[in-house]
């Protein structure tokens, strides 16, 4: 049962000491404290206000196997007093990090065998960022070392996943000269966001120009001077962008027509949100090394892991060490929770059922949503889905002139009508754990339709 929290002060005591991640706290202290979210049980979240909330997101796009799960609890106790903690620094392993090491492994069928461990989405950037270069200095290409990324693309928060990701509002925090990309050698190109970007064209056209800025941007600096191409299959935080179908299997010709590592930033495609278990496989590639966390664990513990194929760490090993890693590099319990997570989603055919099932369902209810005013475009791809929303259906125009407004706004209510999404600039964005039920997905699509009603007038009164 949850504790009985003295709300009042836990708000007090948020705007005294506590740093929320990624937030205004000037605007957090004018509200008067964060949502103080008690406890949670399968697809709803609580906070301390007696609101019970419709969790659209997933946590943080991560809580796949849903919320109150026991055996993941038992199964980090068991851990803890068996073995808390160890490194893999002194030629040191434990099992649970080498059973998971296979487990993920084998999830890859076999063509990424060799696992990397870190805590956050972000640190398997940064160890694949790292990892590729060293790969190229090892085989004697020295001059490969710039890897290209995508505009609005995420990769994580530190200074390399910053890097390489494409938010440019990111880039202009905390380095040296605003404006100016926080590290040499990364390259961005347009990403594949057709309804933003393309709608002058074909999908298909659409997909092909993508596909063909990233060979521009090879031949303009060399391609003997490029280590790898990154791209998450279907962009998450940059808004559910989910690429023409065309787009990725050319980008995986020009990775291998160039001789470049191709990096699949799997954080929220993998574990079944797409449909299957990678995005890669949703999107018809076979990247070289890929970056898995959130679904990992199911958001229980803090993990993350680099998959990597024979060959790349057959080259590694003729260098040396690979002087990377962290602490908590295959921690133990996080491991050992990880390994329980991934079981339950296999018991339960947590993949099957997104991709036979409750996928196609958000997607024929999101299609229901097309005929409401407000509502651009309706996309999903498995369980992660975005709306976006509109002044005008046929030009496509945003409230106010610029995206910025709606989004914020209709996510608001849905959140206040008891669901929680989130708003990317324009759209309304959604990723529920994996065991939503369809009477569920009813609820969601519902209260987004609800949502946009009342958002109308205020809308329209601002033009
Ligand atoms: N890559 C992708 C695709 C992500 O969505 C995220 C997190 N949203 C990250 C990396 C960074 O993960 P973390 O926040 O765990 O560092």
């Amino acid at each position: 049962m949850p504790r009985n929290y003295d709300i009042a002060e836990l708000r007090r005591l948020d705007i005294a000491h506590h740093l929320p991640a990624q937030a205004d706290w000037q605007e957090i202290e004018d509200l008067g404290g964060s949502r103080i979210i008690t406890h949670a049980d399968g697809c709803y979240i609580h906070d301390g206000d007696g609101n019970r909330i419709l969790d659209g997101m997933a946590g943080l796009w991560c809580v796949n196997v849903g919320y109150g799960r026991d055996e993941l609890a038992e199964v980090a106790r068991e851990q803890m007093l068996e073995l808390p903690y160890y490194n893999s620094f002194f030629k040191t392993a434990n099992a649970p990090a080498i059973l998971l090491a296979e487990k993920i492994a084998s999830l890859t069928g076999g063509r990424l065998p060799h696992v990397f461990f870190n805590s956050s989405g972000s640190e398997a950037n940064d160890t694949i960022l790292r990892m590729v270069r060293h790969y190229w200095q090892v085989k004697g290409e020295h001059s490969r070392t710039i890897v290209i990324s995508r505009h609005n693309a995420y990769h994580g928060s530190t200074v390399a996943g910053v890097s390489m990701g494409g938010m440019k509002v990111m880039h202009g925090q905390g380095f040296p000269a605003p404006g100016i990309l926080p590290m040499a050698g990364i390259e961005h190109v347009r990403q594949p966001y057709w309804y933003n970007e393309g709608r002058d064209m074909t999908p298909e056209d659409f997909g092909t120009a993508c596909a063909q800025a990233i060979e521009d941007k090879i031949l303009e600096v060399g391609p003997e001077n490029v280590a790898a191409f990154i791209g998450e299959p279907v962009q998450g935080a940059g808004g559910v962008i989910i690429p023409p179908a065309n787009y990725w299997p050319q980008v995986e010709a020009i990775c291998r027509k160039y001789g470049i590592l191709l990096v699949c930033d799997e954080v929220i495609c993998g574990f079944g949100r797409t449909g299957n278990i990678w995005g890669h496989e949703t999107v018809g590639v076979k990247p070289d090394i890929i970056a898995m966390a959130k679904g990992l664990s199911s958001g229980y513990l803090p993990i993350s892991a680099v998959a990597v194929s024979a060959e790349i760490v057959q080259v590694i090993k003729t260098g040396g060490d690979f002087v990377h890693g962290y602490t908590y590099s295959g921690h133990p319990v996080a491991s050992a929770v990880a390994l329980r997570n991934i079981e339950i989603m296999e018991r339960e055919g947590l993949f099957e059922k997104v991709r036979n099932e409750t996928g196609p369902y958000l997607a024929e209810k999101l299609a229901t949503l097309r005929d409401h005013p407000l509502v651009g475009e309706a996309r999903s791809v498995g369980l992660l889905g975005a709306v976006e929303v509109v002044a005008d259906k046929a030009t496509g125009a945003r409230f106010g002139g610029a995206e910025g407004t709606a989004g914020p706004m209709v996510r608001d209510i849905c959140i206040r009508n008891g669901l929680m999404v989130r708003g990317i600039r324009d759209s309304i964005v959604m990723c529920p754990p994996l065991i939503i039920t369809p009477s569920q997905i009813d609820d969601l699509i519902g209260i987004i339709r609800t949502s946009l009603d009342e958002a109308e007038p205020k809308l329209r009164a601002i033009g």
